[in-house]
């Protein structure tokens, strides 16, 4: 298989290529294609799997023309800090050759400069559940959401954040795709996939 075939575009291509990667993994193979076809998706794969280029590769594409005045067009949830970096970083790579704006919300830093940031416009934001809500109620609307994506989800609902995410996914337009990426296939998971996702298609790798 090669990423071409499975309908990336050119800016993300010759990414990819300065990144080394010659093929896409199995969980970027399967994904891709599903979350082009505007899906929704319950995927479950583990880190190391390429699981971040495998919803971040499809994302960068379906927001690739910039729309005058529209707010944040597409969310990710993150556990931590540290993963919420580590994805700010693969869209920083995979994205080089395009023109889009990433914003990182999570707690431990400067709530005034991330609204900094927001005021200049952003197409994606990376947030943990509860700085975004903190976000939400000084102001940050999602009523633009395109994509809403959950990582790690089985471990952001251990760490308690149901609630939360309960709270900030009616607050996006109806007609909305959303892709959750979890390692396990718990119940806790399986109860909020039912709660989130429309017709989903399932990937296990
Ligand atoms: P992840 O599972 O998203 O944490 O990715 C694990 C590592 O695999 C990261 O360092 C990525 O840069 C790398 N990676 C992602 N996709 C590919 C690919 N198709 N070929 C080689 N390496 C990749």
């Amino acid at each position: 298989m090669s990423f071409e075939k499975l309908g990336v575009f050119k800016p993300l291509l010759d990414a990819i290529k300065d990144l080394g990667y010659t093929e896409p993994t199995l969980v970027q193979t399967r994904a891709i294609p599903l979350v082009l076809a505007k899906k929704d998706v319950f995927a479950t794969a583990q880190t190391g799997t390429g699981k971040t280029a495998a919803f971040v590769l499809p994302i960068l594409q379906k927001l690739r023309k910039p729309v005058q005045g529209k707010g944040v067009r597409a969310v990710i949830l993150s556990p931590t800090r540290e993963l919420s970096i580590q994805i700010h970083d693969d869209i920083s790579d995979l994205s080089k050759y395009m023109e889009i704006r990433t914003t990182i919300l999570v707690g431990g830093k400067d709530l005034q400069k991330q609204r900094e940031a927001l005021k200049k416009g952003t197409e994606i934001v990376i947030a943990t559940p509860g700085r975004l809500l903190e976000h939400i109620e000084n102001g940050l609307s999602l009523k633009d959401v395109e994509i809403f994506v959950l990582d790690e989800a089985d471990r952001m609902l251990d760490m308690g954040f149901t609630k939360d995410i309960r709270k900030i996914h009616p607050l996006m337009p109806k007609r909305h795709q959303t892709l959750l990426f979890s390692a396990t296939f718990s119940d806790k998971v399986r109860r909020l996939s039912k709660l989130i996702l429309t017709k989903p298609a399932f990937i296990e790798t």
